[in-house]
């Protein structure tokens, strides 16, 4: 669930597990993209170096074992990315599992404020929190359907609209299945998560991964043979979200209960 909308991502209000269930490009020309992302004139990259997406390909990886809930990223993207008011590019769900199975599911604003502790009247067996985001695709069924081409992937891995382009027709809010999408009341054109591009081309983490106070978000390169999170990918028990909709998500989850997520 995603909280900003009706459809299903943008977080949810508490739901049922019943509920919960029935819910369910290509790269441009590189010097496009950076003068999409990067303010006029910035030298992209690491100590002076330019950026070259050619040498990266950027995943995520997010622990929901880790995860507390305080919401410290959901605020840190608002901020980052001047995030419209009850719109999010991230959110993090709270779910919480009954010994008879039936499971709540609730986002309230998106955890931008963290969870209160609110009595379901469930004998709880299991509770977790997930951090959601735009998965990065490379499957995008939002690319797919824009009309104009104004979303694109990136050579390095990255989902991006172009709002200069885009129209605001909002098939890409409707064909992504994991409501990551939105129209930005403000600029009337499609928003979602950047992957905070004008600062991973800069040699910076997400704001989402720098805040986090106990390292359940996590941001990996598929082509540094050095990265410990490309050594988890290979190593640990992963998942992805909804998988059977072939989207080939690019964030990865570890600890995902697959029975309800
Ligand atoms: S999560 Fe949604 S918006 Fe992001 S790439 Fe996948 S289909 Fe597109
Ligand atoms: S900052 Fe980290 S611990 Fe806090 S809600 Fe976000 S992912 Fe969870």
């Amino acid at each position: 669930m995603a909280p900003h909308d009706k459809k299903p991502a943008q977080p949810p209000a508490t739901i049922s597990r019943r509920q919960f269930l029935s819910r369910s490009s290509t790269a441009l020309a590189g010097s496009m993209v950076i003068a999409l992302v990067l303010p006029e004139g910035t030298s992209a990259g690491v100590d002076g170096a330019e950026y070259d997406w050619n040498r990266h390909r950027w995943v995520y990886l997010i622990d929901t074992t880790k995860c507390i809930g305080c919401g410290s990223c959901v605020r840190a993207c608002r901020a980052e990315n001047s995030v419209p008011p009850h719109m999010y590019r991230t959110w993090v769900e709270r779910y919480e599992i009954a010994v008879e199975g039936e499971a709540f599911i609730e986002s309230p604003n998106g955890a931008e404020h963290g969870f209160d502790a609110v009595p379901t009247g469930l004998d709880v067996r299991k509770g977790f929190f997930v951090p959601k985001l735009c998965n990065h695709c490379r499957a995008t069924p939002c690319i797919q359907v824009c009309p104009v081409g104004a979303s694109f992937a990136t050579r390095d891995g990255v989902v991006l609209v172009d709002p200069e382009h885009c129209i605001g027709c909002g098939y890409c809010v409707q064909a992504c299945p994991y409501g990551s999408r939105f129209i930005n009341p403000e600029t009337h054109t499609a928003d979602k998560c950047t992957l905070c591009y004008h600062r991973i081309t800069a040699g910076q983490k997400t704001a989402c991964v720098q805040i986090c106070p106990v390292g359940a978000r996590r941001l990996g390169d598929r082509h540094d043979p050095d990265d410990d999170v490309m050594e988890i990918l290979a190593t640990r028990p992963i998942q992805v979200l909804q998988p059977e909709l072939l989207t080939r998500p690019q964030a990865f989850y570890l600890g995902l209960d697959m029975e309800v997520c």
